[in-house]
């Protein structure tokens, strides 16, 4: 058997360990005779892996005690929609989010919050194509937000906040949402600084169909009338986010995930990691004339490094040629262009080190 290096911006590579682990006991759990795809949710056996994944994230991410963590579906997207209907009833109607523009995920997010409030777009770097994030001096945010969203990983784009704004003293106290999907986990974070904090599973959690939603208690339970009862953050957190069947099989890899992540020393490891990979590969980005990155060094994302090569007309042959050696998916979006390595906390630092030595021997061929 042989792995490849899989550099998908999502669904992405999981731990071997947790692969084998799941292979190991999907007939049989435990002794349970079933495999968890098939056990009740309400049962004692499936319980016990949601209330085990449910304590290892909150202890990873250092949750605080007044936050509910949800496990929901309905992916990122879906949350572009929950996230409107669970915290526009804040406010008077119609009420106004505030959102910071900063790549095609923030823009996705505000786009669909215009079908439940006002949207204003405090700030946007569309015209700098989404290099750079703008600074928090120029935001214009609304005195009365109902919340203020952010990306703080924009997987396509390849920005990545290194800092938490604040911007409560600005709106008179609006929570700041952050669709944190594609670098959830892969650093410490401040979660007391965020009221909302979401992110679908297909990075750096899990498999696809698993959302997380990291809630603060006073922001529960202001859901418009209109929001769908299992979308209801109220409702999925009195009911430990089984009012309807949850993801169990999601869940319990999620959880197989959080063990490992535990086992490798917790997401300071991660960011540890994050950064030697990352560091790798943007300097040699930046030491060559040959490929080049154009984001902003300040907000360069640990996870997602997007890179053209010069001379375009060889990117099939470099794509072809990273495929022969066992790297897929290096395509960038097609609203970039170029190519995009996604480097999760999966992806072990050999693959990024087969990636450069497989760019240098390209520049060597073609340069
Ligand atoms: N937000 C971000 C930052 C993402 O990267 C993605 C998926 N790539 C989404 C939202 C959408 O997630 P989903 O496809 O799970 O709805």
């Amino acid at each position: 058997m042989t792995r490849i290096y899989n550099f998908s911006a999502g669904p992405a590579m999981l731990p071997e360990e947790v692969l084998k682990q799941a292979a190991g006991e999907m007939l049989d759990w435990h002794g349970s005779g079933m495999s968890v795809m098939e056990m009740s949710h309400r049962g004692k056996e499936f319980i016990s892996i949601y209330e085990e994944a449910e304590r290892d994230f909150r202890e990873l991410l250092n949750v605080p005690a007044n936050y509910h963590i949800l496990f929901l579906q309905g992916g990122g997207l879906g949350e572009n929609a929950i996230v409107p209907l669970n915290l526009l009833g804040r406010k008077e109607q119609p009420a106004t989010v505030d959102f910071i523009q900063t790549g095609s995920w923030s823009t996705k997010s505000l786009n669909e919050a215009k079908k439940y409030g006002n949207v204003n777009v405090a700030a946007s770097s569309k015209d700098a194509k989404f290099t750079a994030i703008p600074a928090r001096d120029t935001w214009k945010l609304s005195k009365d937000a109902a919340y203020v969203h952010i990306c703080t990983n924009e997987t396509i784009d390849g920005v990545e906040f290194q800092y938490v704004p604040d911007v409560a003293a600005d709106t008179n106290g609006a929570p700041l949402v952050a669709d944190m999907s594609s670098h959830i986990l892969s650093r410490p974070v401040d979660v007391s600084k965020y009221g909302v904090i979401f992110g679908g599973a297909q990075k750096n959690i899990g498999p696809a169909g698993v959302t997380i939603v990291v809630v603060r208690d006073d922001l529960v339970g202001k859901a418009l009338p209109i929001c769908p009862s299992a979308f209801d953050w109220k409702l999925v957190a009195e009911n430990q986010s089984m009012y309807n069947t949850p993801p169990t099989y999601g869940i319990y890899i999620a959880g197989l995930v959080f063990q490992w992540l535990k086992r490798q020393g917790g997401v300071a490891e991660m960011e540890r990691r994050a950064l030697a990979k990352s560091e790798m590969l943007y300097g040699y980005l930046d030491s060559t004339g040959f490929y080049r990155n154009t984001i902003a060094r300040d907000c360069r994302s640990r996870m997602n490094v997007p890179f053209f090569l010069n001379d375009e007309s060889l990117n099939e042959s470099f794509l072809a040629g990273a495929k022969e050696r066992g790297m897929v998916q290096l395509k960038g979006h097609k609203s970039v262009g170029g190519m995009r390595a996604s480097i999760y906390n999966a992806m072990p630092i050999e693959g990024v080190q087969a990636l450069i030595d497989y760019m240098k021997e390209f520049e060597k061929k073609h340069g």
